[in-house]
């Protein structure tokens, strides 16, 4: 009989998370303060963030417990399935395997929870009320607001304008579990008052959003704030998704020779991908691949240097590859991949030559979405798209190759609140956009001048 989808037993989850800090090739570079260019201190972020997520993010241990309340609430959706594309495969006509990793079985309909969960169960634990984030396409808003509801936390979400205006129901779900949602910038702090008084109609920017969520934590005793993505304490809870499909691929015998995922912050992708370098760092040959838009080009085109995580310049300076922080997006479809920087962990391996990263427009991305949708039945979330995409081109590179290859891609999240870009994609009016590169060089006209 062939296998369609591998499922682990609730008893088979991971119960511990893996940190790749411990076994990169390299340190990482420390985070500077945006005031005064030095190593951040834990006590620096202690405004923002609990104890023990700043003990996480500068973490050395390589497997770190995952508390019995956290797994308890994983159990409600993990593990995940693992899938083979069989129906995709046939459509292609490609020699190659294709596997999928599908997270849209969340309450949220994404990745997101596995880092929320943990977030607001730390938060919680040390006695913090309320946490303020931000969200772009509103998938990081719906998971902490699930995670709070579940801990019974309070929960602000400054939500990105353009989106909250195109996606209603995102807000109605993030409402549903108790959270205030405000379109971002506001007048509610003075990072988006000032935003406003320079442009009126500003559509938001996940960078000015982040700056009103931190300053709003920064000036409540009761309230801290958390990042969907980007920090090493968030890639790291990710990392259940790559340890359940190795788990996975082993039932059935097999390994990937590449790792696809599509790469906003970087969270889903090295959720994915980290325990399968753990093995590349050990001599194993497996390839990871990370897919951007060419709308938001940071791997591909950005600069790898020191800047500064929001717009405001609250956040702390990160070694990474970035767009600049005043980098406005465009206002393509896939809005959780609009960040203008990137995990510094997934910069890093990237800058040494460990893993790929490639852009796609946006036109191929929901053709490959659709095909996927027609011959797999699930709609994939227009970020997800991106690894789709690029594992049909893999897979399609192996056909004109006329050799096997094994592909496992992150299948993030599902679109079924993205109708309306799947709508556009219908009706042809989606057009490709190439962020320009007089803008890239403009942009990075600020950055930072930090000497390392
Ligand atoms: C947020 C999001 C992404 C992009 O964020 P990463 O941190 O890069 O994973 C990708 N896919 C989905 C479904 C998302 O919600």
């Amino acid at each position: 009989m062939s296998v369609t989808k591998i499922l682990l037993d609730e008893k088979q989850m991971p119960r511990q998370w893996y940190n790749i800090m411990a076994d990169m090739p390299n340190p990482p570079a420390p985070p500077l303060h945006p005031a005064t260019g030095e190593p951040v201190k834990p006590d620096d972020l202690a405004p923002l963030f609990p104890m023990a997520i700043i003990e996480q993010e500068v973490s050395q241990e390589r497997w770190i417990d995952i508390p019995e309340e956290v797994l308890d609430i994983y159990r409600l959706w993990r593990p995940t399935p693992l899938y083979r594309a069989r129906r995709l495969e046939k459509a292609l006509g490609t020699p190659a395997k294709i596997y999928y990793k599908y997270e849209g079985v969340s309450p949220a309909g994404s990745h997101k929870p596995n880092t929320a969960v943990a977030q607001a169960y730390y938060n919680k634990k040390e006695g913090v009320k309320r946490l303020a984030t931000e969200t772009g396409a509103g998938q990081w808003g719906s998971a902490l607001s699930l995670a709070c509801s579940l801990f019974g936390l309070e929960c602000t979400v400054y939500m990105v304008k353009v989106s909250y205006e195109q996606k209603p129901y995102r807000r109605s779900l993030m409402q549903v579990w108790g959270a205030e949602v405000i379109p971002s910038p506001s007048t509610r702090t003075e990072a988006g008052r000032k935003i406003l008084e320079a442009d009126p109609d500003s559509p938001g920017s996940l960078g000015i959003a982040i700056s009103e969520a931190a300053e709003d934590a920064a000036t409540h005793e009761d309230t801290k704030y958390a990042l969907g993505s980007v920090l090493n304490h968030v890639l790291m809870h990710q990392t259940v998704i790559g340890l359940e499909a190795k788990a996975q691929l082993e039932l059935v015998g097999d390994y990937p020779d590449v790792v696809i995922g599509a790469c906003g912050g970087g969270s889903n992708f090295g959720g994915l991908a980290f325990p399968f370098l753990a093995d590349k760092f050990a001599g194993k040959e497996v390839r990871a691949l990370a897919v951007e838009p060419t709308a938001c080009p940071t791997l591909t085109k950005g600069h790898y240097a020191y800047d500064y995580g929001d717009t405001a310049k609250l956040a702390p300076m990160m070694l990474m590859y970035t767009l600049g922080h005043t980098f406005v997006p465009p206002g393509i479809h896939a809005g959780g991949l609009r960040y203008h920087g990137d995990s510094p962990l997934v910069s890093q391996l990237y800058h040494e030559g460990l893993i790929e990263a490639k852009a796609l427009p946006q036109r191929a991305i929901f053709q490959g979405a659709v095909l996927f949708a027609q011959n797999e039945g699930i709609l994939p979330a227009p970020e997800s798209a991106h690894a789709v995409q690029a594992a049909i081109e893999e897979a399609l590179e192996a056909k004109e190759a006329g050799e096997p290859r094994t592909i496992l891609f992150g299948l993030s999240g599902h679109g079924h609140f993205d109708l309306a870009a799947y709508d556009a994609y219908l009706a042809g009016k989606l057009e490709d956009y190439e962020y320009p590169e007089e803008l890239i060089q403009e942009a990075l006209q600020d950055l930072p001048q930090v000497s390392r």
